[in-house]
């Protein structure tokens, strides 16, 4: 049998593919981030991305029906300002996980020490609010930062949910230790397929349901195949609107009458694999961070390769 992911993973109870659908809940943490003198003059997005307060409870209520229990990126200042849906996911019995602050960007903050205050902040948010520290992390639009790695294994986080360097679950070793990598892809992010958002310069034409799910799906059935992975990188306000959530559903009763998916937070899915390597039966590939500590030298740059032109033809 043709073999694509070189080391699959070894599924629970034989499962031939782990999922994890998971939202995070940006609300308008990223329009005050995105527009900090005006937001409060920008009722209609306002009223856009604070539709997860209706959205979430659906979710939440949708997995309670599924009996699945997930995973939410929640960043911490959105913990604050909506506390009734913190309550409402812990009562569903799901994870939470740390998504920032007010989803300020860790590549963009003006140091190491910058980016510590404020992971360290978030952390204390979600202890004081949830009573558990978060197993997990995802940096805001995907801006891990040089450091990232190495503050995740300072401040004892187990896994990290940002980055897209495999199909199954990978080790960041840093200087403090090791972090378990649960990668994904933008090609399970519904931004692309969904959203329109004209305060953040997000213009496209939004897709149906259909035409959404059908990206996912090729990802899950492509997974399920080589005994991948599959972990959405969903949020409430775009794929939590009643026509996709609908085919949400639709999805979720394909996924569990398949009978060989494995449902799962991502806290349990990096538990696994801390198991299976422990026992040996799964070697992740274990990659060394930062990938580069400083820009390469000028002189990489002096290469003297004939510069193609290329001309239209007429
Ligand atoms: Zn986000």
């Amino acid at each position: 049998m043709l073999k694509l992911i070189e080391n699959p993973v070894p599924w629970p109870n034989g499962a031939k593919v782990a999922v994890a659908i998971t939202f995070d809940i940006d609300i308008d943490s990223i329009l005050h981030l995105a527009h900090r003198d005006t937001s409060h003059k920008l009722i209609n997005a306002q009223s856009l991305l604070r539709y997860d307060r209706i959205s979430v409870r659906r979710i939440v209520d949708m997995y309670r029906h599924f009996g699945l229990r997930q995973t939410f990126f929640f960043p911490a200042w959105c913990m604050e300002q909506y506390p009734d849906l913190v309550d409402y996911i812990l009562e569903g019995g799901h994870e939470i996980a740390h998504h920032g602050y007010i989803h300020e960007h860790p590549n963009e903050q003006v140091s190491k020490e910058d980016e510590l205050y404020w992971l360290q902040h978030g952390t204390d948010v979600i202890q004081r609010m949830t009573g558990k520290r978060p197993a997990g992390w995802r940096a805001p639009l995907y801006n891990f930062s040089e450091h990232s790695a190495d503050l995740l294994a300072q401040e004892g986080f187990l896994y990290d949910a940002s980055l897209m360097g495999d199909d199954v679950p990978y080790i960041l070793k840093s200087q403090s230790g090791e972090v378990i990598e649960i990668p994904s892809h933008w090609s399970l992010d519904d931004w692309p397929q969904h959203s329109y958002a004209p305060e953040f310069d997000f213009i496209s034409p939004i897709k149906s349901p259909d035409q959404g799910m059908d990206v996912y799906m090729a990802e899950f059935e492509a997974a399920r195949k080589y005994n991948g992975l599959w972990v959405s990188i969903w949020h409430p306000t775009v794929t939590g609107r009643l026509s996709r959530c609908d085919r949400v559903a639709k999805m979720i009763e394909m996924m569990l009458d398949s009978g060989d998916v494995w449902f799962a937070t991502m806290e349990e899915i990096a538990l696994h694999i801390q198991k299976c390597r422990a026992e040996g039966t799964f070697v992740p590939r274990i990659e060394n961070m930062p990938t580069y500590a400083k820009p390469l030298e000028a002189s990489t740059f002096k290469v003297s390769a004939p510069r193609r032109t290329f001309q239209a033809n007429g």
